[in-house]
């Protein structure tokens, strides 16, 4: 299709700043939609005018003045007879002074915010009107506001756009007309037509809520770009081969037999699907979900040893030093008296040891290898690999499946995979987010656990906290006090956390004070870990490194400073540490006034549900799924109209027809990933 060059106005300057935007083509252009619409068909009355609304309002100008507090400023009081607004601006010529100093009536468009006396507009566009044109029309449509860049102004987005849709008609439409018609949709050209220029007789509310037809096309045709994406890469990823791991059910049952508990009925379902696909001779790409101490380990566990009886090796990597440490002293513990070696392979380990590790898994000593990402590294070689296991606990992301690579002895095999999460994605989100994935749920705790009471506290009531902590340690029990620092500097995090240690250590005189951080030695945590195990330690202070996993069923209390500053998911993590024993447990969320409504409505949230699925919906609500999945980085779910929760509904439909469209039409299928996903699609082709 014709260049952008090809449009009026469009230089090598403003060319430059398209393609910054990935727009090379008018096809870009016109795929390039709306983000929003400002709502100017309709005057809103000042007193039903709610803080952050964008409005266009009208009213009288009562009383001008310049103020010169910390800044000057000129204020213009209006007022319509339902309620009252301050304008208020700090860049003024002399002549928009006198304009409004004239006083008469006046419309502006802006945005409404809380003010110290009465709400108020800063900055707003202003119209002056005529006493005798009072009734100057109000604009007819809504208007478009598109995502920019710097130097391009909403006005040049307007006319671009303009242009663009004259060359609708050579736009293909690529939805085949039966189905668009199936699932109800209006064509490509009226969909593109309506949400850039919206006729005046649209209701603004449908649009401004992305519920007319026109935007569910489109969101349908994005969504089904995405799922159309995945589903190749999946099938790309499953046209490899991979050691088909019957397992050996004795061994199984050994493990079983020593365990100090049953499996969940959600633990045996999970466990079969991970075992079905193992034993093909396709690489199983499976990740389970389940919730904080719903008992992960144990079902990977039986995963590995499926593929150990077949005399093959695994590999387990999490993200963390402390989690892979855990794990890997508990598969020591489990698989050294089934006959198996665990080899341990961390970042910080001495090199002697490390090589030595290495030099088990090179010649097939060891079965099973542990450790943090430096599994990855080049020098570590396994003898035959057969299945990865990843514990990504919530900072699981797309990107980091896509960065595995090969280990096999010979590069035509594929390891099987196995990616852990304790994020509760969504079911539609990961539908959609995970569709090269299959997908596993642990959706049920083992019993006995106590519900987790949490309060949210202001940190002036500290000493009442603090007071807690020793009634707790008094009566045996456990706890955890978390440190958490806005900045991003692990120094400071440290230096926090070391502080807090020391004053704790002094207010609590009969407690034993243990701290753990991250720029500590490998050692010297996990022998305060191990301390804390055992009983040893009382108190826990510790960095947010303790969110990943640790595991100690006799602590019961959990203290989170400043709590504001963190995500509902991580405050859940940390939150699951504790509840996991017979006794009651608590978690107390500090938090250092004032809050400010997002950061309320996350601590709410965790006062009000300890359901991580229900956690995640509210999260995914606050932040976006591109936020949720951390993928941010690699906007590869970074949808330009699709929104996950608004348009859950179209998930089903979706993976539908992308089953016909592959059938039906597979060349209309790639046009379309192409369309919609452009370059971001070669994320998915690392690896
Ligand atoms: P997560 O899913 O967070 O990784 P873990 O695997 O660490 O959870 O398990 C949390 C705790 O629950 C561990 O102490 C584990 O031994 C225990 N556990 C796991 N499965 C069961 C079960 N079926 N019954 C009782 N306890 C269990
Ligand atoms: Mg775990």
């Amino acid at each position: 299709m014709t260049a952008v060059t090809e449009l009026r106005g469009v230089g090598p300057k403003l060319a430059e700043r398209l393609a910054r935007l990935g727009i090379h083509r008018v096809e870009d252009l016109l795929f390039h939609l709306p983000l929003r619409y400002q709502d100017r068909t309709r005057v809103v009355p000042l007193g039903s005018l709610q803080p952050g609304m964008e409005a266009l309002i009208e009213g009288e100008i009562d009383h001008v003045e310049v103020v010169h507090r910390r800044r000057r400023a000129l204020l213009a009081h209006v007022s319509d007879g339902t309620g009252r607004i301050l304008l208020r601006f700090f860049h003024f010529s002399r002549a928009q002074h006198d304009g409004l100093a004239r006083k008469g009536r006046i419309r502006c468009f802006g945005e409404a915010r809380r003010g110290p006396a009465t709400l108020e507009m800063v900055h707003p566009e202003y119209s002056l009107l005529d006493h005798q044109k009072a009734l100057t029309r109000v604009e007819e449509s809504l208007h478009p506001i598109y995502p920019t860049t710097e130097g391009i102004s909403q006005k040049v987005w307007y006319g671009l756009t303009g242009q663009a849709l004259d060359y609708l008609d050579k736009l293909p439409d690529l939805l085949p007309e039966a189905l668009a018609r199936a699932h109800g949709l209006p064509s490509l050209h009226e969909a593109l037509r309506l949400v850039h220029r919206p006729p005046p007789e649209i209701a603004p509310a449908e649009l401004l809520e992305g519920r007319h037809p026109a935007q569910r096309r489109l969101a349908f045709e994005e969504l089904l770009a995405h799922h159309l994406s995945l589903a190749r890469l999946r099938q790309r990823k499953q046209a490899v081969a991979a050691p088909p791991l019957p397992g050996e059910p004795a061994l199984a049952q050994a493990f079983l037999e020593a365990l100090p508990f049953r499996l969940t009925a959600a633990q045996r379902r999970v466990v079969e699907e991970i075992r079905a696909d193992l034993a093909r001779p396709r690489p199983m790409l499976r990740l389970v979900q389940g919730d904080v101490g719903s008992g992960k380990t144990v079902v990977a566990a039986l995963a590995v040893l499926q593929a150990v009886a077949a005399g093959l090796l695994f590999e387990d990597t999490a993200t963390t030093e402390i989690l892979a440490e855990q794990h890997f002293l508990k598969f020591d513990e489990w698989f050294t008296p089934l006959g198996l070696r665990v080899a341990w392979l961390s970042g910080s380990q001495k090199a002697a040891q490390r090589r030595e590790q290495i030099a088990l898994l090179a010649d097939g000593r060891a079965q099973v290898a542990v450790g943090t990402h430096a599994l990855f590294q080049d020098e570590v070689r396994f003898a035959d690999l057969a299945l990865v296991v990843i514990d990504e606990q919530h900072r699981f992301g797309v990107h980091q499946r896509m960065a595995l690579r090969d280990k096999g002895a010979d590069g035509a095999r594929q390891p099987h995979q196995l990616i852990m999460t304790a994020t509760p994605i969504p079911r539609t989100l990961a539908m959609t987010a995970y569709a090269d994935l299959d997908l596993s749920v642990i959706d049920e705790l083992p019993p006995g656990r106590s519900p987790v009471r949490t309060v949210a506290l202001p940190d002036s009531r500290r000493a009442e906290v603090v007071e807690r902590i020793a009634r707790a340690c008094a009566e045996g029990r456990q706890a955890y006090w978390v440190c958490t620092l806005v900045e991003d500097s692990e120094v400071l995090q440290c230096e926090a956390a070391e502080a807090t240690w020391a004053s704790l250590s002094e207010a609590l005189p009969g407690v034993r004070v243990g701290l753990v951080h991250g720029r500590m030695k490998a050692a010297e945590k996990e022998a305060t870990m191990q301390a804390f195990k055992a009983g040893d330690i009382d108190l826990l202070v510790a960095t947010t490194v303790i969110e990943v996993g640790v595991d100690v069923p006799n602590a019961s209390l959990m203290v989170i400073e400043n709590a504001e500053r963190l995500g509902l998911s991580q405050l859940h993590q940390l939150r699951g540490r504790v509840g996991r024993g017979q006794v009651e447990s608590a978690c107390v969320l500090m938090y250092h006034p004032p809050l400010s409504d997002t950061a309320r409505q996350r601590l709410d949230a965790l006062r009000r549900t300890t359901d991580g699925f229900e956690i995640a919906r509210i999260d995914l609500a606050l932040r976006g799924p591109g936020e949720v999945l951390g993928t941010r980085q690699t906007g590869s779910l970074q949808f330009r109209i699709a929104d996950l929760e608004r348009d859950a509904d179209l998930v089903p439909e979706v993976q539908q027809a992308a089953r016909r469209l592959v059938a039906e039409a597979p060349a209309q299928a790639e046009a379309l990933i192409q369309r919609w996903l452009g370059q971001a699609e070669d994320y998915g082709q690392v690896g």
